[in-house]
């Protein structure tokens, strides 16, 4: 059903979350939009305006990995500070309270981790961009470090120990998707009795296919997005209202 109205899309949530024992919830940029983390591919967001720099390019050019360190770091001083919403503290909440082994997101902001999910529960498709890591070796690097160098010298740093590129554990567009990655999010979304599509269009591949998976499994699949979805038609209940609202009286209040 499609919610009409946001209490109905709560009253409804409240209670497929009473009747599910595992609740995977899968995210998109929706669910960061009120921390200030813009929605890069949406109508109007900077990929629309500034092409973003393809993996091979990465690879072949130092200016190319510059100009990447440099946007990194631009894009620092407009949301480096950012907390988790409302969306994040509801998903933790579940977490806690052992209803939700984990989280797949296609997010790379940390906001699931800050909110208090393990890291090892984290399935994060695209990646993170508060680290980086050597493409060779795999040396994690903090951002201060490489920005103290890039400061320094104006060019992007190379591995310490084996002169590989460094770049944020991103997936650059381009970049093979992580295969352990997708492996964890299949499983997760196997095990989930009830599966909620939260902030995503669910048009990009692999995203299009986890509620799928999970509804043909025998889950039971929320959606929780502005905008209608390909899969709204096969969810048990579609809320198009705004996710900090649908999800806030889900996060559990200390007593
Ligand atoms: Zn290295």
């Amino acid at each position: 059903m499609i919610a009409p109205d946001l209490k109905t899309a709560i009253d409804e949530l409240r209670e497929l979350v009473a009747r599910s024992a595992v609740i995977v919830p899968f995210t998109g940029a929706g669910i960061s939009t009120e921390c200030g983390i813009p929605d890069f591919r949406s109508p109007g967001g900077i990929w629309t305006k500034m092409r973003p720099i393809d993996f091979s390019d990465f690879l072949a050019s130092q200016e190319a990995r510059d100009e990447s360190w440099r946007r990194r770091f631009a894009m620092e001083e407009s949301f480096g500070g950012a907390r988790p919403g409302r969306g994040h503290q509801a998903l933790a909440s579940f977490y806690r309270a052992g209803k939700s082994p984990g989280v797949v997101t296609q997010n790379i902001d940390n906001l699931h981790q800050a909110s208090g999910i393990a890291p090892q529960h984290v399935v994060e498709l695209h990646g993170n961009t508060t680290y980086a890591t050597c493409l060779e070796c795999g040396t994690r690097y903090e951002l201060p470090w490489v920005r103290q160098f890039f400061e320094a010298s104006g060019r992007a740093p190379s591995c310490s120990s084996c002169n590989g590129h460094i770049k944020t554990a991103t997936v650059s567009f381009g970049q093979a998707m992580p295969e352990a990655e997708m492996r964890r999010a299949e499983e997760l979304t196997r095990s989930a009795d009830l599966f909620i599509a939260i902030g995503s269009s669910l048009v990009v591949w692999p995203a299009a296919g986890f509620p799928l998976m999970a509804k043909r499994n025998g889950a039971r699949l929320v959606i929780i997005n502005r905008e209608p979805t390909d899969f709204d038609d096969i969810a048990d209940l579609v809320a198009r209202h705004d996710i900090g609202a649908v999800l806030e009286p889900f996060i559990a209040r200390p007593n």
